[in-house]
């Protein structure tokens, strides 16, 4: 298990580790049942082509650059320590140029940006902070069967802090769902079922090699995951993301319903998640050009209509253990106190 992800998250002083975070999201209804506020670590060891959430993928600080709001006063680049944004010329000939390559994430840039045009991603908060705004829609989440999920990045990648925040937001008697793709030590996903109400997992594809060299995953240990939570009797919604020339082929539809075929009665749901291109214009504040679904359109109802008709086939049913596009309604179990 030397691969797996997890093994350096806690500091030598044995104090929790806490990741950035990038947003702590009020009003989310697409993380669990209900009105849910989800928290959004920053770091994850996988590297989905189609990500729509980019500013999660590393777990240093990183600067949003947008060109458009700049107004040229070049005051971020005369606080910059490291050089990474500098003038490159003279006079009307002059550019701001950014390397990113030099910059640190300090945000000296960010607050002398009047325009707006920097922004930081990547907060560091207290576990008291996290807390206290995870919980602040308390209201909302007994009203509407909602409460916290905690999502990414990928959250096990820091199982330390997950289990502590778990059992935090358990104290306080919420909902409580954790967001993971599994591809972490059996250990640390075993150590929060206790403290989880509902857990959602990813299953990008059925084929073990795609993963390895798309996703930089591995499939035997994600399924291995999947199955003992399932043996433990967790609360288990599977999501399927569905991804243009990535994984919605026929043979890709039936090596999926196949497996889930398999797990139908131990999980809650299969929840098909479709592509979408929102996360576009995150690559863009980044700097990065690596995004491979440039320009492709959000994905449409038909293409995915095949899988729900093959999982209907075998037993799911749709807006009861199927769905599509992530909403799952009320938490029928009530306002969740949980275990
Ligand atoms: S975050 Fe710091 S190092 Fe990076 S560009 Fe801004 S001032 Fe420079
Ligand atoms: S401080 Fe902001 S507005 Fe001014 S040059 Fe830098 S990025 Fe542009």
């Amino acid at each position: 298990m030397g691969t797996v992800p997890g093994d350096d998250t806690c500091d030598t002083s044995n104090k929790i580790k806490i990741p950035l975070i990038t947003n702590i999201q009020r009003y989310s209804l697409q993380d669990g049942p209900g009105i849910r506020t989800t928290v959004f670590v920053k770091g994850c060891p996988l590297r989905c082509p189609w990500c729509h959430n980019p500013e999660t993928q590393k777990t240093l600080p990183e600067i949003n650059y947008n060109v458009e709001k700049c107004i040229g006063c070049a005051k971020c680049a005369e606080v910059c320590p490291t050089g990474a944004t500098y003038i490159e010329g003279e006079g009307t000939d002059s550019f701001l140029r950014f390397d990113r390559s030099k910059c640190i994430g300090c945000g000296k840039c960010v607050k002398v940006c009047l325009a707006g045009a920097r922004e930081i991603t990547g907060q560091s908060l207290t576990m008291d902070e996290i807390v206290k705004e995870a919980m602040a829609d308390r209201l909302f989440f007994m009203n509407s069967g909602g409460g916290v999920t905690i999502s990414g990045g990928e959250p096990l990648l820091f199982p330390q802090f997950t289990l502590e925040l778990a059992k935090r937001i358990k104290n306080e008697m919420a909902h409580l769902a954790i967001e993971t793709a599994a591809f972490c030590r059996w250990t640390d996903l075993e150590q929060l079922v206790e403290h989880v109400d509902l857990f959602l997992i990813d299953l990008k594809t059925m084929d073990a090699l795609k993963y390895k060299k798309h996703i930089h995953g591995d499939l035997d240990v994600i399924l291995k995951n999947l199955e003992n939570l399932l043996e433990t009797k967790a609360s288990v919604r599977v999501r399927l993301p569905i991804i243009p020339g990535f994984n919605d082929s026929f043979g890709d539809y039936e090596a999926m319903v196949n497996y889930l075929d398999q797990i139908r009665d131990k999980i809650e749901s299969a929840d098909i998640l479709t592509f979408h291109s929102y996360g576009e214009k995150k690559y863009q504040l980044l700097g990065r050009d690596d995004y491979e679904y440039r320009n492709v359109h959000s994905m449409t109802f038909k293409p995915i209509k095949p899988l729900v008709d093959m999982l209907t086939e075998v037993g799911f049913i749709p807006g009861v253990s199927l769905t599509v596009g992530g909403l799952i309604g009320v938490n029928t179990m009530g306002s969740a106190s949980g275990k």
